[in-house]
């Protein structure tokens, strides 16, 4: 395959820039990955690990690429934006992997260089690791990657969009063009609330802990398990998407607060009627994911089954 850019440049060489890096190399989708990361030792881990060329300045390390991916913390992508866009060659694409979309096109928006092309993405793909170690090429594969691109802009603009949606099909993954608005609602149902519930389930069983004796870790496989794996994700990461998707996070929130009162209304008046229906109705949509290919339908996830993984 020929290479879909000459050079790209990750800033933030964790989980996701550490895997679009490798994924670039191994899939020949760049010739060159240059990284960079406020974190000297990260840095210097991605470049024992191999996977792209370690610079110390953001300026320098920007110079030459054809496309700059932004892979930090949503609440610093406009930082690293702003010290970066200057050194930008003219015509290249500054884009990003962040959880939200709306507050992050809003950064790039006033960054002043009409000659660069900012077309904000999302992949949607990873895991509750961090870190330039828990990086890998596979991550991408036939998952979607979202793209906000500005709607009605320039032919060259329409060009760029194509090849970085060109990029992501060469890592393995699907490509959605979407408003940015919408990637946040949908994004909010999807994987904000999740989180938020997740977090919240294990802040209660800890407190139930001193309740309950050491159970809710003795027996933990019973559910709550898969529920503390998402809980293990990064905190500063998921601080700010909350901080910076706050109006659809609510709005959804608010849906599920109606739906949790109805099913609490359902067990305090034994209506199994009710419970039966709703439950009958969420087992059809793990069908629906399984059928889509976006999770296996191996029995506990795929793990042994005597809990060991
Ligand atoms: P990560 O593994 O923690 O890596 C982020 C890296 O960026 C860290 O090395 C971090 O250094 C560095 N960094 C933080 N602030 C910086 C700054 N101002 N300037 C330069 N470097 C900075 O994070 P990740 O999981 O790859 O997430 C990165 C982005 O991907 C986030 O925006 C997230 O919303 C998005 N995303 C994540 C997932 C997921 O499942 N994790 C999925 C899709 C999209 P420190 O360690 O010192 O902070």
């Amino acid at each position: 395959m020929a290479p879909v850019f000459k050079q790209i440049t990750i800033i933030g060489v964790g989980l996701i820039g550490g895997s679009i890096a490798r994924a670039a190399l191994e899939k020949g989708a760049a010739v060159e990955v240059v990284l960079f990361d406020g974190n000297a030792d990260a840095l210097t881990r991605a470049g024992e690990i191999g996977f792209g060329k370690p610079v110390a300045s953001i300026e320098d390390a920007v110079r030459d690429a054809d496309a700059v991916f932004h892979c930090v913390p949503v609440g610093a992508m406009g930082a690293t934006a702003k010290a970066s866009i200057g050194a930008m060659k003219s015509g290249a694409i500054l884009t990003d992997v962040g959880s939200v979309k709306g507050n992050v096109a809003r950064e790039f928006r006033g960054l002043g260089r009409d000659d660069v092309h900012v077309i904000p993405g999302h992949p949607i793909a990873g895991t509750e690791k961090s870190g330039p170690d828990a990086g890998f090429a596979s991550l991408f594969e036939g998952r979607w990657c979202i793209l906000t691109p500005d709607a009605g802009a320039s032919a060259a603009y329409v060009e760029a969009t194509d090849r970085l949606a060109a990029f992501w099909t060469a890592l393995g993954s699907n490509v959605e063009r979407m408003d940015a608005q919408r990637h946040d609602l949908v994004l909010a149902v999807t994987s904000h609330l999740p989180h938020l519930i997740a977090y919240n389930i294990v802040a209660t069983a800890h407190d139930m802990e001193n309740v309950t004796d050491g159970e809710v870790v003795k027996f933990s496989a019973a559910g709550f398990r898969d529920f503390t794996r998402i809980a293990a994700s990064d905190p500063i990461m998921w601080r700010d998407v909350f901080l910076n998707n706050r109006e659809a996070v609510l709005e959804v929130l608010g849906r599920f607060d109606d739906d949790l009162t109805a099913l609490r209304k359902a067990i305090r008046n034994g209506d199994g009627q009710k419970l039966f229906d709703v439950f009958t109705h969420a087992r059809g949509i793990r069908r629906e994911i399984i059928d889509a290919g976006q999770d296996t339908a191996v029995p506990n996830f795929g793990r042994d089954m005597d809990g060991k993984k």
